[in-house]
């Protein structure tokens, strides 16, 4: 089969995405380096000062994975001051509309309004609870209000980003996925201002995260950038950043250990490179077939990516390669037969889960994408899986 670029060159006139870039928003400022959540009271500090000499309060609330509940070590060096409240994000269930909409709720109940800044410790569903809540506060209404592209009104109240699992590449986006249950929609605020302030960046912090995970979040990186490698619609800053992002989770899943201190640091640069180079381009396939599995079975983001990947052979054959071959050497299990014996209105489901992305698909195989992805195309894949 030919590459998809050449595939689907001749479709191009049926498209309307962007190529180039316009106005970048990036993370305000960031530290990268082993230990440097030792620096976090410092810039937690500045912060209250900040809104202290705004004449505004300077309590501050920690939005924190509750894995570091009981272990992990990372609450004990916190300096929380009376005032301070700490909010802990459980994981079972990737960040839902309804849930953010409750964690306000409670916050507003509890008079906390303005914090002087809000403080996400934790993956992917930890960062992005905090952006979501971070635009709520300022913002007012309902988080489904805001899931689209430049929808929120005004700045958010400042938020720093402490990641302790590479990969999302949430502490560098613009976004904050969501799910809305009720429309079945998984889609985040895209706005200036969903960009973390600040950021921590200590690869220290992701020594604990169970084997399997660190492989299914660190992969995000790799289908991102390889997804926008893949595209028709491509920018030269968006390629940059991707192919060094990739560069660097080769060195990382090709090592014989992916969690080494060594493979922690570098993976957590490419997740934050991966982060800013999807923030200028598209994903592919991989990401719509992931968010069917995500919406209809409840997979996580990152075990769903590398089960779709069961699938697409065809589509990125020399990644497909790849992907399985670092599998194989990091020793990490991905599960199968998910989709084997479905109903047939789940896999009506997962299919208009899937094609319902189309600006991803159409980056992919051209605007004509349904053509190629068809029903009995879509379900066979599915059951592959
Ligand atoms: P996650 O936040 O669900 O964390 C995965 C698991 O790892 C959880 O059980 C968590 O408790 C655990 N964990 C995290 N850090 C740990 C540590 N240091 N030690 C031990 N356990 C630890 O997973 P994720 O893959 O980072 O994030 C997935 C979410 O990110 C999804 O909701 C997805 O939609 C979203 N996402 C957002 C963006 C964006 O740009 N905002 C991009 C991609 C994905
Ligand atoms: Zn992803």
């Amino acid at each position: 089969m030919p590459p998809i670029y050449e595939r689907t060159m001749h479709r191009m006139s049926n498209l309307n995405l962007e190529t180039g870039i316009r106005l970048v928003k990036s993370v305000g400022t960031f530290e990268f380096g082993r230990e440097s959540l030792g620096v976090l009271d410092e810039r937690v500090e500045a912060s209250r000062r900040d809104a202290g000499s705004r004449g505004e309060p300077s309590y501050v609330v920690y939005l924190v994975d509750a894995f570091f509940q009981e272990e992990g070590g990372v609450l004990e060096r916190l300096d929380v001051q009376p005032g301070d409240r700490i909010e802990i994000v459980e994981t079972d269930v990737e960040p839902t509309t309804d849930a953010v909409d409750r964690r306000v709720e409670q916050l507003l109940d509890a008079d906390i309004s303005e914090p002087a800044t809000l403080v996400g410790i934790g993956g992917g569903c930890t960062l992005d609870t905090t952006k979501a809540v971070a635009n709520l506060l300022t913002n007012g209404g309902r988080a489904a209000d805001y899931q689209g592209w430049d929808l929120v009104k005004v700045p958010a109240v400042h938020k720093i980003g402490v990641p302790t699992i590479s990969g999302t590449g949430a502490e560098a986006t613009r976004t904050c996925v969501m799910t809305n249950v009720e429309s079945g929609l998984k889609l985040g605020m895209n706005s200036d201002y969903t960009v973390f302030d600040h950021l921590v960046l200590d690869p220290d912090l992701s020594a604990t995260v169970p084997r399997n995970q660190f492989f299914y979040t660190g992969m995000d990186t790799y289908f991102h950038c390889l997804e926008s490698l893949s595209g028709i619609f491509r920018n030269a800053v968006g390629d940059a950043y991707s192919r060094e992002a990739l560069n660097l989770c080769r060195q990382v899943f090709r090592s014989d250990d992916m969690m080494s201190d060594e493979s922690r640091e570098k993976l957590m640069v490419a997740s934050y490179l991966g982060g800013c180079a999807i923030a200028t381009s598209y994903v592919g396939v991989v990401h719509p077939f992931s968010a069917g599995l995500s919406v209809v079975l409840g997979l996580h983001h990152g075990v769903a990516n590398c089960i779709a990947m069961r699938a697409m052979s065809n589509i990125y054959p020399e990644a497909y390669a790849e992907f399985w071959e670092m599998a194989a050497i990091q020793g990490v299990d991905i599960p199968t037969g998910l989709c084997s014996e479905l109903s047939d209105d789940d896999y009506r489901a997962l299919y208009e889960a899937t094609v319902i992305h189309e600006k991803p698909l159409m980056n992919a195989l051209g605007g004509d994408f349904r053509d190629i992805l068809t029903h009995e195309k879509v379900i066979g894949m599915f059951q592959a899986m």
